[in-house]
């Protein structure tokens, strides 16, 4: 497999105390939506493994999605590289208890990779599998040095279920040395607006700290937003030239040809 170059960016300032933290990034140095839209649609497959000592060392930031299964993790990393099958190969027979990474960057440099972990609490699976599972899937969040960013979806009519819990448990002490962490509650189409202000308000008392945004792929609710805010967790230096002036984009034409039909 021709595996693209992972090289460090050219201005990386992750170890100076001085570079800003993408969070506390003021509003006014928020990157364009479109180059953030941009910059996901440019993710391709890298690899698939079961196990974590198989998956490559990476020295790019890298950021996990993680949720039980039916959240809507395919989905929704489908809208935001505006690739209708990329997450779905996930999917496919052999590949469903496998970690499967992504890179994104231009011009074929990585600058940063996405990883897909299978969705937990599929009641099919035998408890043996699930057991292992959830073994692999904690030592990747506690272990993986390359982790510098966790996407958690939920399906905000379910709540965080005792895994998510769980999860968050096990997250708490990177958490607190800086890992970043969102909560996505999917489906936001499924909720009317003010239900949806209630349940954003009761996880984010349940969040531990981390940020926590509605999303629906069926009307591209959030979609620009989580897309800039991955774009900023991959690039603590900021953007070289602040894009304050930069018009918001428009989501319809930032996502051609996307017609995925969500409807559960
Ligand atoms: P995964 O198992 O977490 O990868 O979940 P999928 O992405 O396969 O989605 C599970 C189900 O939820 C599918 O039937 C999707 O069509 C549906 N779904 C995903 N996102 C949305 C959304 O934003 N709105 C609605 N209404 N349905 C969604």
């Amino acid at each position: 497999m021709g595996e693209p170059t992972m090289r460090p960016r050219e201005t990386d300032h992750t170890m100076n105390p001085a570079a800003p933290a993408a969070d506390a990034a003021p509003t006014s140095s928020l990157i364009d939506p479109k180059l953030a839209m941009g910059w996901m649609h440019t993710t391709r497959f890298l690899t698939t493994a079961a196990q974590l000592h198989h998956l490559p060392k990476v020295d790019v930031p890298e950021i996990a999605f993680v949720g039980r299964s039916n959240a809507g993790k395919s989905t929704c990393i489908n809208t935001l590289t505006q690739q209708k099958q990329l997450a779905f190969a996930s999917k496919k027979p052999g590949r469903t208890q496998h970690i499967n990474l992504f890179s994104l960057g231009k011009q074929g440099v990585t600058d940063a990779v996405l990883a897909d972990l299978p969705g937990y609490g599929y009641a099919a699976v035998s408890r043996t599998d699930k057991q292992r599972w959830q073994r692999v899937m904690l030592n990747y969040l506690v272990s993986r040095e390359s982790l510098t960013g966790i996407v958690l979806l939920c399906d905000p009519r379910l709540g965080l279920t005792e895994l998510d819990e769980a999860l968050l448990d096990a997250l708490r002490p990177r958490v607190q040395e800086g890992l970043k962490f969102l909560v996505l509650l999917t489906k936001a189409d499924k909720l009317t607006r003010a239900e949806q202000a209630k349940v954003l308000s009761i996880t984010r008392l349940n969040a531990g700290g981390g940020e926590v945004r509605m999303f629906s792929a069926l009307k591209k609710q959030g979609v620009d937003e989580v897309a800039q805010l991955l774009w900023h967790w991959s690039h603590p230096e900021g953007l070289a030239q602040p894009a304050a002036a930069a018009p918001q984009a428009d989501v319809a034409a930032a996502t051609p040809g996307e017609s995925d039909s969500p409807q559960d």
